[in-house]
Order: C-alpha cells, then structure tokens, then sequence
C-alpha cells in the first residue's frame, strides 16, 4: 500500500488499480489503453487521501463523528455529515501531496489548463454498488490554488450525507471506503450526453443515447429533458428518436465553474445528434462493453467533430428487478381502462401505489412518509433517503439515464421520469398508481393481478428461437451479478468462471482471511457466488476457474502488503503453481466445491489455471483427494494457455483429466512473447498467428482421439471468424462473452451447415 504514489498518470492505470484510483480512475485508464478518445488526466490514489488523514492526524475524528449514526434520523445524519465534511475541509494539505499535485498539474499543460475535478469512490463502479452522484465533482477548475481547494472538496465530499446514508444502506464500512479523484482536461462540450451500451433494465442489445446541449451536466443531473435514441446493435439502425425540448445548457463561466443558461428558443427544438454521430458513439459504446464483458453507462461530449469518452462504469441494475415498498415487482398489468393522469418514461420498473407527495425544495423531504409517491421536477441524489422511503418516485424532468434514476433502478423503487408537468398536474395527498415499467401515471390505486416473474429470458427479449448446434455454446461469467443475463442467453452452460472478480470485490486477500482467521467467511463467499451461477445454468455445466490473479492484482487490498513485488507478474505466482505452493488457499476454495458438491450441484466442474506440466494436474488431484474430494467421480480439468500444456495435452489426458480449455489470452502472449497488456507491442498480439493456430489445431485432435471435451475461453472464443476456423478443426465447444453468444451460435451452425452440405456435395462427386 505504501508503494503506490500520490499521483498516477492515465497511461499506469488499469482496471486492477481499482483500489487506488476507484472505478472512475481505474475505467478511464482502461478505456484510454483500448485507443477510446479520453481526455487527458492524472489520479490522486486513493493512498493520497489516506495519507492525508493520517498525517493530518483527521482518521480518528472523522470515524468518531460516524459511529453509532441513525442515518435514518435525517436530522443527526446531517450534522454527522457536516462534522466530517468541516474536518476534512478545514486541515491543511500535507504538503508533500500539494506539490505533487501541483507538478503534475504543470506537466499536463504549460500554461493553465481547465480541468474538471472528480471523486472516484474506491468501491465506486463496482458491479454490484453504484454510488451514483453521490461525491462531487467540479468543473471548469483553472490554476493550481483552485485545484487544491477541489481535491480537498471532492475528499469532504466522502462525507456528504447522501453518501454517508448511501454507504450505509449497501453495507459499505465507512472506515474502509477510500476516494481517489481525477484531475482531467475539460472538453467543453458543444453537445453531450450519457449512453448504456445496453438496455439498462431488460439488457436488450440496444444502445440508449441521451444528449442535450453544452456539458453533460446538464443530462446527468436530469435538469434537462434530453433528447434520446436508440440504435439497435442487431440491425446497426437507429430505430427511436426522441426530440426534446431542451431549456437550459450549462457551460463553462469563464474561469469560475459553470453557468446553467437559457437555450435559445430556435435551438430549443433541434435535434442534438445526427444518425453518424449516434452510430459512431454506440460504436464506442460497444468497445467498451466488449472489453469489460458487460454493459456499461457512458458519459460522453462532442466539441465540432471531436467525440470523447468521459467515463464509462458497469450498469448495476440489469436482471436485478426488485420491488420497492408497496410495489409490485411484476411487468405491467395494469388495464388499459385505467385513466393515465401523465407520461414519461419508465426508469425503474415495478408498479406501485401511494399518495402524491410533491416536493418543491429538497429541504422539504422531511415530510415525505413511509409509502408516499414522491412527486418532484428532478430526481436528485439528495433526495436519496427520501427515495428509499417511497413507493415510488416520478419527476418533472431528467433521464432514464440520469444519475438518481440509475440509483432509484438500484434501490428497487420504481420510477418514472420526464413527465415534463407532473407537479403541475398532480394534487398533493391524490392517490395514484405508478407504472415504472411503462412510463405511465394512473388515477387511484389499482389492484395487481398476482402473476408469475418473467423469466429472464423474455424480459431480456432474447432465446426465443434457439438455433441448436452440435457444437456447444456456452458463455462467460465473471461475476455472479451477470448470472442472470448470461443465462438468458440461453448458452449451453458456463465455460469459464473467473471466481478472481469474486475475491476482489471482497477487497482482502485470500492470505488476510487466512492470517485473520477468517476462512468461514471466504468460503462462504466463495461458496455464495459460485452458486448463483450454478443456479442460473440448472443441468449445464459450468466450469469453476481456481483462483488466477497476478500478484499485483492483490496488492491494493487488505493483506496486499504482503504480496510479493514480482518483476512479472504475469510470468509470475499466478494459477494452479500459487495453489499448490499455498495449501492453504487451495484448502479453502475446494471447501467451497465441496459444500457445492454435496448440495447436489453435480454440474459444478473445476477447472485449473495456468498448467505447465501434467505433474501440477496430478499434484492438485492429490491434495483435493486429501481434503475428500471423491476425484475420480467430479468433473476437473484444466485451461491450456500455456505452450508446454498445449505440446504435452497427451500425457494430461493419459492423466484423467476430463476436459481442456484454451486460454487464448494467455496462450498466445506465452507463444509469441508478447505482454497482452502492453499496448507498445499490440499490433504484435496476434490470436490467428501460425504458431498458434498450430498449438491449438494438435491439442483439439489429440483431445477427440482420447472423447474428451475440448473448448476455449478466451477472448478469440468471440470472434467469429476464430470460431469458424476453431468449429472446422473439430472444437467441441466455444464460451463466449455475453453479448458475443447470438452472434457465435449463428456463426457455429452456419458453419457446421457448410461442412455437413460440403461433405454431402462432395460424396455426390464420387
Ligand atoms: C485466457 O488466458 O485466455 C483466459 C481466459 O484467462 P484470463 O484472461 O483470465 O487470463
Ligand atoms: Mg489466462
């Protein structure tokens, strides 16, 4: 922990360095290696800000002012808050830090750059916690005493009260939350939005733009009506336009922050994008969620004919449908003889009754009961206590996609948005009935027909007419919250199963569970994820990774300081050869298969990462032989992506092993000597290099000799035109990523199609 600087360039950052430039930080320096148009920026960590509280002697005091908070008393939760706020505001920035700040700062420009100022929470973005909204940012920020006051603002920001109450109901440790915050040249928007590169509530592959004009504030916020769109990535069409009136824009004021104005009313009226423009941002939209393996939530601006990406963070909320209070958790069944009092659009799906409570001023949520329907011009990240009080929420103004909506969708309350004069057309104490599904305001309450939960598959639209292959398709999962979308796919069960992502979100090491005797809790954990999963695929397979993270993906987390610092981490103490160096860890993940076993989850398979002599894969069987594992009656096998696991695959077969996947990410960086994630030698990254399409044609027809299954898993699993040739050389079974198993499952059949016609025609020419 104490080795990683105060300041971090865009260029060092990665998705693992999470836990030191949270997930705004850590996707931009993601997004900015695939080649996305990001503006530049460096990060203060997160060790910065803990840092700072230590030297400034503030930790104490700040946990202190938390302890034992009603964060339901508003009241105290507001004082708590401006304690810890006024704390961290007040003290004075060490000043090692200041000047770091300052000379990175200076090395962005040479004369004074804007910049926007960011918090990045460091549970921020994390797929299953969205803290929306709920720190500052700051705009339009120029010279160096403006910065500093900014970062300082954006760590008080940490503990504002929304935060504070937000952390709370999603069991965050208020000790433990760090914030990191970007330092990022501001693109002054011309035009800006917010985009899901996928439906963000039925996860439909349907890209959602929505864009006003000036800076995204404006949208984000939901203090304008923006115009929205929607391209259909299946037909690569922009199938809806929305065109809003659009009031207001918010720009730079000079050089103090920004300034909402008035939209000229010609200007009021016209249409923000241009079918290119829509088609190229869900382009983008689209690299990114390739990359990360799941749908994400964009901010993007346009200046002339720049387009940049801003920041990009998972959707939360797909397959996730709760009910509120006093909602139904169903798809709309309300008659349609019902008088519908106002539309907009539904932002949070669920049906629910209640009496209209409008609210004017935020300081006004007091008087919001238990059950009410909180009525107001724009849902606001202030409102959150509020919000999770109601029944359900419906606003003048804002987005489907604007923060307090994403963070409604989260608290399950549904919600409608964009009504443009439900505050006007709504009485205070009238009994309504709210459809967050479809948009629609009702008069009275109206009583729900029980029905049954749609299954995933049709809310998501997709699996209606399932394409059969001989070659299985199956999907991969990385995290237990996409178990749902994946599943709906309709796969053929679960090639590979990354259960890293399940221990980093723990933010502790498997050694500190270890060190502080807390293995129940991990196993438990690793228990709990994995069954989702096997839950979603009942009677297909799935695959189990043992735990794969380089050692410097553990670093940042409680117990990473004992992680050692390897000169190659990818060459380094990963996979099957950490396990079975650390018994320990091994002995707690097979407790998890074990528990999952005897629960009658035979579909469970394990699968071992990393092997580079079959002596590893006999070593392994062994030791879960010792802990009780009937070996020769469960399911393991091993991932190739090493050379040496592809050239002996024989001798792992004359050893038991039940099935081979290709690691392909791997295998073709240990094959061509090239860094994966090194973007000086990307164009040298090649997935169909000879050498490699060698490796693995020997290894699929060693594997049919012995009728043992031969798959892959890695990224080339995705691409079509690999699989093609991967299904012409005898594969048994592609996985695939998510949102790449519509397109793979044609792909297969064609291509099985053409073999069985041409094997036909060609005995016809005999
Ligand atoms: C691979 O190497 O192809 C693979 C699937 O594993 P990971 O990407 O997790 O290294
Ligand atoms: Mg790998």
């Amino acid at each position: 922990m104490n080795s990683v600087p105060n300041i971090l360039w865009l260029e060092e950052i990665r998705k693992e360095d999470i836990t030191s430039v949270g997930g705004k930080g850590a996707s931009l320096g993601e997004m900015s290696s695939l080649g996305l148009p990001v503006p530049k920026a460096f990060v203060v960590t997160a060790q910065a800000f803990r840092r700072f509280l230590v030297e400034t002697g503030l930790e104490q005091k700040v946990y202190k002012s938390l302890d034992h908070l009603d964060v339901e008393n508003n009241d105290a939760l507001e004082k708590a808050a401006d304690t810890a706020k006024g704390l961290v505001l007040k003290a004075k920035m060490p000043a090692a830090i200041r000047d770091e700040v300052k000379k990175a700062y200076r090395k962005m420009a040479s004369d004074d750059l804007v910049v926007a100022v960011r918090s990045s929470a460091t549970a921020e973005d994390l797929p299953d916690a969205s803290f929306a909204g709920q720190q500052e940012t700051y705009l339009n920020i120029r010279g160096e005493a403006a910065l500093l006051t900014a970062v300082q603002k954006c760590w008080a920001s940490l503990y504002g009260a929304r935060a504070i109450y937000y952390r709370a109901k999603q069991g965050f440790d208020d000790h433990t939350v760090n914030i990191a915050v970007v330092v990022q040249q501001l693109v002054n928007s011309e035009k800006a939005g917010v985009m899901f590169t996928s439906h963000p509530i039925t996860g439909e592959p349907l890209t959602i733009i929505e864009g006003s004009w000036g800076l995204g504030e404006s949208v984000v916020s939901g203090s304008v009506s923006p115009d929205k769109y929607e391209f259909d990535q299946r037909t690569e069409k922009v199938v809806n336009r929305l065109i809003s009136n659009k009031k207001i824009e918010i720009i730079a004021d000079g050089g103090h922050g920004t300034k909402v104005m008035e939209v000229a009313t010609g200007r009021q009226d016209v249409q923000v994008l241009s079918d290119a423009e829509v088609e190229k941002l869900a382009m983008y939209g689209k690299i990114a969620e390739n990359h990360y393996g799941i749908p994400q939530d964009v901010e993007w601006g346009i200046v002339k004919d720049a387009f940049y990406i801003l920041q990009s963070r998972p959707i939360t909320t797909i397959g996730t449908k709760k009910s509120g209070q006093g909602a139904s958790a169903e798809k709309s069944g309300v008659k349609e003889s019902h008088k519908i009092l106002v539309q907009g659009q539904g932002a949070s799906p669920g049906i629910a009754s209640g009496k209209v409570a409008i609210i004017r001023d935020v300081k006004d949520t007091g008087s919001v009961k238990e059950g009410d329907i909180l009525v107001t011009r724009m849902t606001n990240p202030d409102m959150v206590p509020a919000m999770k009080k109601v029944a359900a929420i419906v606003t003048d103004e804002g987005g489907m996609t604007c923060h307090a909506a994403i963070v409604s969708r989260e608290l399950g309350t549904p919600a409608v948005v964009g009504t443009k004069n439900a505050t006007s057309l709504l009485n205070p104490g009238q009994m309504i009935t709210v459809d967050g599904e479809k948009g629609l305001i009702y008069e009275g309450v109206i009583e729900q027909p029980v029905q049954k939960q749609q299954a995933v598959s049709q809310q998501a639209g997709i699996g209606s007419a399932p394409i059969v292959t001989a070659t299985s398709v199956k999907v991969n999962v990385s995290i237990p919250e996409a178990a749902a979308r994946a599943a709906a796919t309709g796969a053929d069960g679960v090639g590979l199963l990354r259960i890293e992502h399940l221990i980093l979100g723990l933010n502790k090491t498997p050694g500190w569970f270890i060190t502080n005797h807390r293995e129940e809790e991990f196993v438990r954990e690793l228990h709990d994820g994995i069954k989702i999963v096997l839950d979603a695929f009942p009677g297909k397979p799935v695959w189990v990774r043992t735990l794969d993270a380089p050692t410097d993906e553990f670093r940042n987390m409680m117990g990473g300081e004992n992680e050692p610092h390897e000169h190659n981490p990818m060459l380094g103490w990963r996979g099957i050869r950490r396990d079975l160096q650390s018994p320990d860890q091994f002995r707690l993940q097979v407790e998890a298969f074990k528990q999952l076993w005897k629960e009658g989850y035979e579909n469970l398979g394990v699968m071992f990462p990393m092997v580079s002599h079959p002596d590893q894969f006999v070593q392994a069987k062994e030791m879960m032989r010792g802990w009780g594992v009937d070996v020769e009656n469960v399911t393991l096998g091993i991932m190739i992506e090493i050379p040496s696991s592809a050239i002996l695959v024989e001798d792992f077969l004359t050893c038991g092993i039940k099935f081979a996947s290709f690691g392909t990410n791997d295998l073709i960086q240990y094959t061509l000597a090239i860094d994966r994630n090194n973007e000086n030698v990307a164009d040298m990254y090649q997935p169909k290099h000879p050498a490699v399409l060698h490796l693995i044609h020997d290894a699929i027809q060693t594997c049919r000799k012995y009728s043992v299954e031969c798959s892959i898993c890695g990224q080339a699993g995705s691409d079509p035109k690999m699989v093609e040739w991967l299904v012409e050389h005898g594969i048994a079974s592609v996985s695939a990523n998510i949102d790449a198993i519509a397109k793979i499952r044609e792909t297969v059949a064609r291509t099985e199609k053409r073999i069985i016609l041409e094997a036909a025609r060609n005995r016809n020419a005999e």
